[in-house]
């Protein structure tokens, strides 16, 4: 897509820093990253989010995941790594290609801070909600 951000750094329109490219994806470090090491792996299909992304797309781009994923892993030894996508503005989304965040993790002092505040859900309350779900698939 002409106006993509991505799009151009794929095309080679805007500069990027590679760590990968094969027929179907692209990894690039992130401009502002999070962590040492936090890589943006993305389809060469434009694609707006997981919403929009076709089955053969994400499944190359998952084959691709773990091969950047180990590189990181082999050069910065991190003691783990968050693996973000975020979809639409309400989670976080300000680039409208999808990108599936790799962000290496250190240590608790290493500025990331991942808000997971959970809630207690009864079974019947539980089932409800994978029903309407289901019924979708
Ligand atoms: P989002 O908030 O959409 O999940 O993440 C977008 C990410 O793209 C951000 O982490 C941001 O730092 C990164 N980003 C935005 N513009 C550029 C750019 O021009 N080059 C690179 N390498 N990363 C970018
Ligand atoms: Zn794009």
């Amino acid at each position: 897509m002409s106006e993509c951000l991505f799009c151009k750094i794929i095309n080679g329109d805007i500069p990027s820093t590679k760590v990968y490219e094969d027929e179907h994806v692209y990894a690039f470090m992130d401009i502002m990253p999070l962590t040492k090491g936090h890589t943006l792996l993305i389809p060469k299909t434009h694609c707006q989010d997981l919403f929009a992304m076709p089955e053969d797309v994400a499944a190359n781009l998952y084959k691709a995941a773990p091969k950047v994923a180990n590189a990181i892993k082999l050069a910065f030894n991190p003691a783990g790594m968050n693996t973000i996508n975020n979809n639409g503005a309400a989670a976080g989304q300000t680039v409208f290609h999808y990108h599936l965040h790799l962000i290496p993790r250190y240590d608790d002092t290493d500025g990331l801070d991942v808000g997971w505040h959970t809630k207690k859900l009864e079974m019947d309350e539980m089932a409800a909600i994978a029903d309407a779900i289901k019924s979708h698939i």
